[in-house]
């Protein structure tokens, strides 16, 4: 028997990469939202910068331990990551936590461009050429792929749950339901300290 809820993702290859004299202009995204027990899914994470420096560190890089940066990014739709050199910067998309073992997966992804870029100097180098896989190799995920599969959500028309905020009456779309109690980002930021606060929990309002 076919599985409907399968075709409504799109499993075909996703750009996931953009040079950093790429200038790309990101669509919106809806609001963002805020889980009880977890963290906010916008801006750094000093827990992943961290793992990423020893990673660096691990591999006698120093000089990029020191300046790299992994940033949340809820504005990426489909996009899973980009990495940024020689800003050593690193953007991932929240949705990559609701996928086990893809946050890291891409993270190690990413981070072997800006090892590739490095030990290259100047020399122009394939995106995803030799130095990129050999960088691959080092940081254990040998045989990556050049571009993600990943399930992310296609669009809007895809996603057939709505929430909303009971207080700025923001609505968010989902093909699932949330798991967690999950409130409004943007009124989290704004009334809560980017905290999670029930008082802007997200509710239910329409399915299908
Ligand atoms: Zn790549
Ligand atoms: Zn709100």
């Amino acid at each position: 028997m076919l599985d409907l809820s399968q075709l409504s993702f799109d499993f075909s290859a996703l750009p996931h990469w953009v040079p950093f004299r790429t200038v790309r202009a990101l669509k919106p995204e809806p609001p963002a939202e805020v889980s009880a027990d977890e963290p906010i899914l916008d801006g750094r994470d000093a827990a992943l910068e961290e793992q990423t420096r020893a990673m660096l560190l691990a591999l006698d890089m120093p000089g990029g331990a020191k300046l790299v940066t992994v940033t949340w990014n809820a504005r990426l739709r489909s996009t899973a990551g980009y990495a940024r050199y020689p800003g050593w910067a690193i953007e991932l998309n929240p949705k990559l936590r609701e996928f086990e073992g893809q946050v890291e997966r891409t993270l190690k992804h990413e981070l072997a461009h800006l090892i590739a870029y490095h030990r290259s100097g100047r020399k122009r180098i394939e995106p995803h050429g030799s130095e990129w896989r050999q960088a691959c190799a080092d940081l254990g995920i040998a045989g990556e792929k050049a571009q993600h599969r990943l399930p992310l959500p296609r669009n809007e028309v895809e996603r057939k749950l709505t929430y909303a905020c009971p207080v700025c009456h923001t609505t968010v779309q989902r093909v699932r339901k949330f798991r967690r109690p999950t409130a409004c980002l943007q009124c989290c930021n704004r009334h809560a300290g980017g905290k999670y606060d029930s008082r802007f929990r997200l509710a239910l309002v329409a399915q299908g």
